[in-house]
């Protein structure tokens, strides 16, 4: 038997739906704005089913669903369950099935159902032409929670005629109203859903393989600002693939984490709930493993390591153990606040030993920089 013959069976209506859509969205549409032009409605347009395509797959799809890292009220779950029809990426509860058997087996070549040891083709798309899940692929048993959620298994029931009405009913209703039909079909259409199934795929592709790894290298996923850029927030996927219950994938203020916004701007006027954040000792000690490993692994292979390895060693240590006692206090701290005792006189003593413990902490923060400077430059 030849390795052709033992490959699944070649998913043909997929293949279509791929081939199809990228032809006219490559071809087609260069050549209607070429001819006739698309005017700055129509790009806005664009831009918002994109948006919402993208958003309802990463806040809806991954962080709401796969994740349970929030809650979310019937109207939101609603409208995400709209939106990942639209972005035509399978229903929510197989796509959920999906995910989380790839953070479970992340790169494992024979469970995890889009492993990037696979490679870039096979992780990106290739998994979906042929019929590689057949045994598995109305096994829903991992998300038997989602089950229990009406707006999933109502999505799921009615999933191809949501598709098919969304694909095409929202472009044919917006070329209606402007005055375009076919320049709404091809931008709002085509081009909307080529742009949105290649982001979304980058990263289980492009986010495996591009970019830093600053939480964990036991797995293959890695942290990209770019991808951050393209995916709505979804780029972080080192520090997603370690810390999957947290709602956000950029933890710092700086990085481009839109769908992390929306979570929380939808908190404030009560659509979300009980966002999960992962504490922040917690982050910052697995940032300092990694850096730690990563060095002992670079002096171990120098000679006369010795003194340097136990000073890596001790450094290390002194860093884990200030993190520790500053984070306790804070957190004692806030509960003082909390019980509004903070200001009492008999707190001043430990309100001061907190703040020295910050500076502590501060300090060994910058010896350690200084450190990981010297093996890094
Ligand atoms: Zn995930
Ligand atoms: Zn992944």
């Amino acid at each position: 038997m030849t390795t052709q013959q033992q490959k699944p069976p070649v998913l043909w209506l997929n293949v279509a739906v791929f081939s199809v859509t990228l032809l006219v969205a490559i071809i087609g549409v260069p050549l209607y704005a070429y001819q006739y032009g698309f005017d700055w409605a129509q790009i806005l347009m664009l831009v918002v089913a994109f948006s919402f395509c993208g958003m309802s797959i990463t806040a809806g799809y991954h962080r709401l669903w796969s994740h349970k890292t929030f809650q979310a009220n019937a109207l939101l779950r609603f409208i995400f369950a709209i939106g990942g029809a639209f972005a035509l990426q399978n229903s929510i509860l197989h796509w959920s099935s999906d995910h989380r058997i790839h953070h479970r087996h992340v790169d494992n070549n024979d469970k995890d159902p889009y492993s990037a040891k696979k490679g870039f083709f096979y992780s990106h798309i290739g998994w979906m032409l042929r019929d590689y899940q057949a045994s598995r692929y109305h096994d829903y048993d991992n998300c038997r929670d989602l089950q229990k959620d009406k707006i999933v298994m109502w999505q799921h029931k009615y999933y191809l005629l949501l598709a098919i009405g969304t694909n095409f009913g929202i472009p044919f209703a917006f070329g209606l109203i402007h005055g375009d039909i076919w320049g709404a079909l091809l931008l709002v259409g085509f081009l909307r859903l080529v742009l949105s199934h290649h982001t979304t795929f980058f990263i289980n592709s492009l986010a495996h393989i591009w970019g830093s790894q600053p939480y964990t290298d036991r797995n293959t996923a890695r942290d990209n600002g770019f991808l951050a850029f393209l995916t709505f927030g979804e780029g972080y996927h080192n520090y997603h693939h370690i810390f999957e219950n947290d709602y956000r994938n950029g933890i710092c203020w700086w990085q481009f984490d839109p769908t992390k916004w929306l979570i929380k701007v939808c908190s404030w006027i009560g659509w979300t709930r009980n966002l999960k954040v992962t504490p922040a000792d917690r982050i910052e000690k697995t940032k300092a493993k990694m850096q730690f490993k990563r060095i002992q692994q670079q002096l171990s292979k120098m000679p006369n390591n010795v003194a340097r390895l136990t000073q890596l060693q001790q450094e290390y240590e002194a860093l884990i153990a200030k993190i520790s006692d500053y984070y306790q206090a804070k957190k004692r701290l806030l509960d003082m606040e909390k019980q509004k005792i903070a200001d009492s006189y008999d707190n001043f003593e430990f309100i001061q030993q907190y703040k020295s413990m910050q500076a502590r902490l501060e300090q060994q923060r910058r010896a350690w920089k200084g450190l990981m400077q010297q093996y890094t430059t």
